[in-house]
């Protein structure tokens, strides 16, 4: 109603969420494998991008795969998680981190979120263990590209004698006091999906500096074949290793990992600028104990700046009013101009797959009704952030212009 008082034209080419960015080399080193026949699963570019990762991560083996999820998977069998084992994770964040889980019949314990990095909060996983003392696993992912509170994580898993498997899916690049993420737990992963900071199109990597996780992994993900002169098999196995033309994308973007995490932080810091003034505010880190890599920009409407806004399981609905807004309200309308941004990832506590999952919020209460809503506190953090926050267009290829007519028209959208 008042932000079409204000006109913009289009964008004439779509301003993307985070799309894949070509420099040649991913060109030169697929090219390579094709031109030596290695397509396949095993060559050169596979071998080569296992070094570079454990080189750069700091950990001693990474295992090139499939994907992330795959990677998640073999570190969940890794951990030992067994049907029936309850595991606490993430719960504001991508499906993928815990799917894996599922897959090998653990239940997922869904901690809830903290306001600093927006990531597992460590009092709240404290509060599980008094709830569920036999718990043994923990799985935590780095969201939007932030590390979490990787020392107290630790801290608390410590106390408690559990294994944590770090999802660094969104993170690779990432340091927390000067270390990569993905080493923080006992196993990580980091993913090269499309979307990520680095791709090769698919792709994924479990990290682990335990000679013995690396060649089970490796094993797995060929089917799992033993040492014999036929098809031998002890242990179920897995096509989940990677392909040497996918790796030849990834040793083709390795190169230029730095400078997509520049371009990255330039995108949040202008964004950061051109909301001065407005009720809102950034994706939050610890500046002092962490660089994040900023895969994805996002901000979060103070309350008193939120309309009326209300959101079913497909759809959304919002009363616009002057000097407020609302996710719906801004995304709605970057789209209607070309652009593209998204909710945050939809906490996992309030997904009908999981409806039945235990949830724990810091006070120890969490889920009593669907919605989440808990007597007496109001909301918990992870639901309070997907209603008033949203990812912003945080595409490489955007230009300061293009940033800026975003910023405007979002700006437009609080008038
Ligand atoms: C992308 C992503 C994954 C999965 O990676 P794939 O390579 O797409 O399987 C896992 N966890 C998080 C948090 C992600 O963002």
């Amino acid at each position: 109603m008042f932000t079409q008082d204000k006109k913009f034209t289009p964008f004439a080419d779509k301003v993307w969420l985070a799309t894949p960015t070509m420099h040649g080399d991913e060109l030169k080193w697929m090219t390579d494998a094709y031109n030596k026949n290695w397509m396949s699963t095993v060559g050169e570019n596979i071998n080569e991008v296992e070094r570079l990762v454990a080189k750069k991560i700091g950990c001693k083996y990474a295992v090139a795969l499939a994907t992330g999820t795959a990677a998640l998977h073999l570190a969940m069998k890794l951990a030992g998680i067994k049907r029936g084992d309850k595991v606490f994770c993430s719960d504001m964040t991508f499906a993928a981190t815990l799917n894996p889980v599922v897959y090998e019949g653990g239940v997922p314990v869904f901690i809830d979120t903290e306001r600093d990095t927006w990531n597992t909060d460590p009092k709240a996983l404290e509060k599980a263990f008094e709830l569920y003392p036999e718990v043994r696993y923990i799985v935590v992912a780095n969201l939007y590209g932030t590390p979490g509170k990787m020392d107290e994580l630790r801290a608390v898993a410590d106390r408690h004698g559990a294994v944590i498997i770090e999802d660094a899916a969104e993170s690779y690049g990432a340091t927390y006091k000067g270390k990569q993420t993905g080493t923080f737990g006992d196993i990580g992963i980091i993913s090269f999906n499309g979307n990520k900071i680095i791709t090769g199109s698919a792709g994924g990597m479990l990290l682990t500096d335990d000679i013995n996780q690396a060649n089970k992994a490796r094993k797995w993900s060929t089917q799992s074949r033993e040492n014999a002169p036929w098809y031998q098999h002890e242990e179920l196995g897995y096509n989940y290793r990677m392909s040497n033309v996918i790796a030849g994308v990834i040793r083709g973007q390795l190169p230029y990992l730095e400078e997509h995490i520049a371009k990255k932080k330039a995108i949040y810091e202008r964004y950061k600028a051109g909301f001065k003034g407005l009720p809102v505010s950034m994706n939050p880190y610890d500046g002092k104990n962490s660089e994040p890599i900023f895969w994805l920009s996002c901000m979060i409407i103070d309350e008193r700046a939120m309309c009326k806004h209300v959101r079913g399981d497909r759809d959304a609905c919002y009363v616009p009013e002057h000097g407020k807004s609302c996710p719906t309200e801004i995304l709605g309308t970057l789209a209607k101009y070309n652009a593209e941004g998204r909710p945050i990832w939809k906490p996992m506590h309030l997904q009908p797959i999981f409806r039945n999952n235990p949830f724990v919020t810091v006070d120890g209460n969490g889920r009593g009704t669907t919605n989440a809503y808990i007597a007496g506190c109001g909301i918990d953090v992870g639901a309070d952030i997907f209603n008033r926050g949203l990812c912003l267009p945080s595409d490489i290829k955007m230009t300061a212009d293009e940033q800026d007519k975003i910023i405007e028209i979002i700006r437009a959208c609080f008038d």
